[in-house]
């Protein structure tokens, strides 16, 4: 394959859910300018109308798509209009996600003080709405014949981490499990299923504590060999690269970007 083909996403249909912030807002903005027509979904309206109007006056071919993951009817409603306008859906992000609140080591987060309902609501958003994204997509991506389904777990779905809550853990773990699994079923029909698990990315999840507790930017940089906290545009280049041909033997792995934190 030459060059000019192994990152030629151009005039693919792609959809990103949670697309109007943090690290799904970076692969539509990477997408869009790799001449893909992104579908930015989102269940923030306003965040999505401001930042698809900035990436279409860009010169860009996003579209807006308002959408709530976990509503598993909107979603294969969203999945039959895309197709219905587009004639396909060559690739989906499932990104949109929510933290899960406090580790063991910080007050409050032990066991015994956790609460089961919260629990469930992380892993109905972080788990269900992954199974059910994965769901509203397979059909019209088995009778394509290609596709690719690309899902954002976390380092919380490869390793432990006292910091981490047990719900986003859970969450995320099962996410891995649900990328392999995937990757197993769609392979024959040349559908390619891998997980991007980033490591401490600058977003607004979990009230934007990341970006705003100097405090917690502190301690979680500790853990990270590369030093730093990671940014949004770090996972551009994955993005990219499992969207295009050059990734067409990689399926059913979870890539990790988050500095080196899993390496420890
Ligand atoms: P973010 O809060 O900046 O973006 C998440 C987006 O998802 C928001 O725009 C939000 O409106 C949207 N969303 C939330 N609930 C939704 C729903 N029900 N339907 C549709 N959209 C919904 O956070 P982020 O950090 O960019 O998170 C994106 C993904 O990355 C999540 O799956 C998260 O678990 C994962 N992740 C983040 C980090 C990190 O450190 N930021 C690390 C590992 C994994």
């Amino acid at each position: 394959m030459k060059l000019a083909e192994l990152f030629d996403i151009k005039d693919q249909v792609v959809l990103v859910t949670g697309g109007a912030s943090g690290i799904g807002l970076g692969y539509c903005e990477i997408l869009a300018e790799a001449g893909a027509r992104v579908i930015m979904s989102d269940i923030d309206h306003d965040a999505l109308t401001r930042e698809s109007a900035r990436l279409r006056s860009e010169g860009f071919e996003v579209e807006p798509l308002p959408l709530d993951v976990t509503d598993s009817a909107a979603l294969d409603a969203a999945v039959a209009s895309i197709v219905a306008a587009h004639g396909t859906l060559d690739t989906v992000f499932i990104n949109a996600g929510i933290g899960g609140g406090l580790g063991f080591v910080r007050p409050g987060g032990a066991l015994e003080d956790s609460d089961v309902d919260h629990f469930d609501r992380v892993m109905a958003m972080n788990m269900r709405t992954v199974f059910q994204s994965m769901r509203a997509v397979s059909a019209t991506m088995k009778r394509q014949k290609h596709g690719r389904i690309i899902v954002t777990g976390s380092y919380a779905g490869l390793r432990s981490s006292p910091d981490m809550s047990y719900s986003y853990v859970a969450s995320k773990t099962a996410v891995t499990g649900l990328v392999r699994q995937a990757a197993l079923e769609f392979a024959p029909f040349n559908v390619l299923v891998n997980g991007i698990a980033p490591g401490p990315i600058t977003t607004n999840i979990s009230g934007g504590r990341l970006k705003n507790d100097q405090g917690i930017r502190a301690r979680t940089v500790v853990n990270v060999p590369l030093g730093r906290i990671g940014e949004p545009d770090d996972l551009k280049g994955l993005a990219l690269l499992l969207a295009s041909p050059a990734s067409g033997f990689i399926t059913g792995a979870l890539i990790s970007v988050d500095g080196g934190k899993s390496a420890t």
